[in-house]
């Protein structure tokens, strides 16, 4: 049995082309880009390389990338960067824990936080962030593309009403750089956070934009590398990976994300031939090309995976069971999602490795767990 993963949106394979790139950093040209003899300058040129290609791909200028270790730490140096006790934060309800635990953390530190509701669909409305603004607000922070369900913020709306009030705006792109074209200055953020191991470079590397002119305390503090911003001795080879998956993205992001809807399509013909009610969670908001979040009706997520699980396919689920208690996630529960389909959620995301047989076989084996299920 072949393996299925559908499970792209947790993390993708590294692309053999990134890994290529990759290999002589990590070993002849193993330079520190610090240095001022050949090896660091040898580092450095790579570095800088992969800049341009990351500017390039979000339509940034190459100094106004900070990379990072992960989105993760791209999002906490955004809002522990910005804000100090006595600010005032907003962020939506559906964001990842990246930024909902910082935030969680600045408001035990003093820092007023509020939290903007979605629809159904997972959308942020900007006219809530609007309503949401206070006289003391310093950073606004909606992602861009929901990690579960895939819905995609109306970022540049939500940054146009935040400019008119001179507030800066975050956008966490960890899920989106790399699946739909993603343009910093079209989005009107200040900053942006992007994700390696989600578009096919490793895992351990992701960077943060930071708009020229934006003022950013440092977390790290060292050796001043990054603009002072993010000390550290730079991770060349992820860097030159993170800018190899750039550029491969930008090649052909056009025709993946045509191809990736297709397998949507393909798949959703596919499960309405199953035999099973369910919803696909944020239906009539604009979706990420390779995500589907279903919650078929009256099943359990944890019974749907597991039977999943021994067929070969790996995917994730929108809904847990804790100590017997059944609950939904987070996300699925701000969409107010209706219970007897969010208990039985399950995320299947795909990407540029995936065919269609790949979705034909999926559908055989779900229709196969269903069938054991009943
Ligand atoms: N933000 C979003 C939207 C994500 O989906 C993820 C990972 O799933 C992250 C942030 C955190 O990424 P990492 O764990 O690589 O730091």
């Amino acid at each position: 049995m072949k393996p299925l993963y559908f499970d792209y949106n947790a993390t993708t394979p590294v692309h053999p082309r990134v890994i290529k790139a990759m290999r002589p950093y990590l070993t002849e040209d193993f330079g520190n880009p610090g240095c001022a003899h050949m090896w660091g300058l040898r580092a450095k040129q790579a570095m800088d390389k992969g800049r341009r290609q990351l500017a390039g791909l979000i339509n940034a200028k190459p100094g106004e990338i900070v990379f990072t270790s992960c989105a993760t730490e791209a999002d906490n140096l955004a809002l522990f960067g910005t804000l100090k006790p006595g600010d005032h934060l907003v962020v939506s309800a559906v964001e990842h824990p990246a930024i909902l635990k910082p935030a969680q953390e600045l408001e035990s530190r003093g820092v007023d936080v509020s939290v903007v509701p979605v629809d159904q669909n997972g959308l942020v409305s900007p006219e809530h962030v609007a309503e949401a603004l206070k006289p003391n607000t310093r950073l606004v922070s909606v992602m861009l593309a929901n990690n579960e369900v895939g819905t995609i913020q109306p970022v540049a709306e939500i940054a146009k009403v935040c400019s008119g009030r001179n507030v800066p705006v975050h956008t966490d792109a960890a899920q989106a750089v790399g699946k739909i074209g993603v343009d910093v200055k079209a989005l009107g953020v200040d900053m942006l956070t992007v994700a390696g191991h989600k578009m096919y470079a490793p895992k351990g590397v992701g960077a943060l934009y930071v708009r020229e002119g934006v003022r950013l305390n440092p977390m790290l503090f060292g050796g001043g590398q990054e603009h002072g911003v993010r000390s550290g001795t730079e991770n060349i080879a992820y860097i030159v990976g993170l800018g190899a998956a750039c550029a491969l993205a930008a090649e052909d992001l056009a025709n993946q994300e045509a191809g990736q809807r297709e397998l949507g399509e393909m798949f959703l013909n596919g499960l309405e031939l199953l035999g099973r009610e369910f919803i696909i969670h944020g239906q009539d908001a604009p979706r990420l090309p390779g995500t589907m979040s279903v919650g078929f009706r009256g099943l359990r997520a944890g019974d749907i995976l597991s039977g999943l699980a021994a067929n070969e396919v790996g995917a994730s689920g929108g809904a847990a069971c804790h100590a017997g208690e059944q609950s939904v996630s987070y996300v699925l529960a701000a969409m107010n999602a209706p219970r007897e389909y969010a208990l039985g959620t399950i995320r299947f995301s795909w990407g540029r490795f995936t065919e269609p047989q790949d979705v034909t076989e999926l559908l055989h084996r779900l229709g196969r767990v269903f069938s054991e299920l009943r």
